[in-house]
């Protein structure tokens, strides 16, 4: 039997839509489940064989309860993890396409429309490890960073806080200008005069070392 020829695409247009997929694209792909949320994939390769039948090459994100460890309380409701699984898939399962953000980027979007996801650790799906392994954790909880939660951050020290971790309400902490953690407010305190200037005052960043 004669080999069938395989043509290599640089684009697809999603079956019944104008929107046209390109390779590195992050893509949704329907789940076998109509009550899940759409995979999320970077799409590797597209190729056109037989009778048009279109297949890509995809590598998977992760959401984190597909994760081995499941879901964590710093997890954002946003958050994927680059797996290294990959995987060949019918293009008829694009659904469309979406962007991943890196998580500073992430961070600093006005509004985080549906399409919007980031991505701060790559997965080993067979190990269920990550990379990097070790993250910065702030706050008295020593959580790390969850962008959906409403942080203050210590105009002394520059460590973020928690207003529940702080015993304040949102609604308290949004109101401030300036906030002063527990421990930098008593070295304040214990300074003296010179520490009791006006709160507009530039205060000297004490020697505890900011946490990245
Ligand atoms: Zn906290
Ligand atoms: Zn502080």
């Amino acid at each position: 039997m004669a080999k069938t020829k395989k043509k290599v695409l640089d684009s697809y247009t999603i079956k019944g839509t104008k929107q046209t997929v390109k390779v590195g694209d992050c893509i949704l792909m329907r789940a076998h489940d109509s009550d899940k949320p759409p995979y999320v994939a970077k799409l590797e390769k597209i190729e056109e064989g037989s009778k048009s039948n279109v297949r890509v090459r995809v590598r998977w994100y992760y959401r984190p309860e597909d994760s081995i460890g499941g879901r964590r309380q710093f997890h954002g409701s946003k958050e994927l993890f680059l797996s290294d699984h990959f995987d060949e898939q019918s293009a008829d399962t694009i659904e469309g396409k979406c962007t991943v953000h890196t998580f500073r980027n992430y961070t600093k979007l006005d509004s985080v429309g549906n399409d919007d996801y980031f991505c701060r650790f790559e997965y080993k799906a067979a190990s269920g490890s990550f990379s990097p392994d070790r993250v910065a954790v702030y706050c008295k909880c020593e959580m790390p960073y969850n962008p959906d939660d409403l942080m203050v951050q210590c105009d002394a020290c520059k460590d973020w806080f928690h207003p529940e971790c702080l015993k304040m309400s949102s609604k308290a902490v949004k109101k401030l200008d300036h906030y002063f953690c527990p421990d930098c407010a008593t070295t304040r305190k214990s300074r003296g005069k010179e520490a009791s200037s006006p709160h507009k005052a530039k205060v000297e960043p004490p020697a505890k070392r900011r946490r990245r």
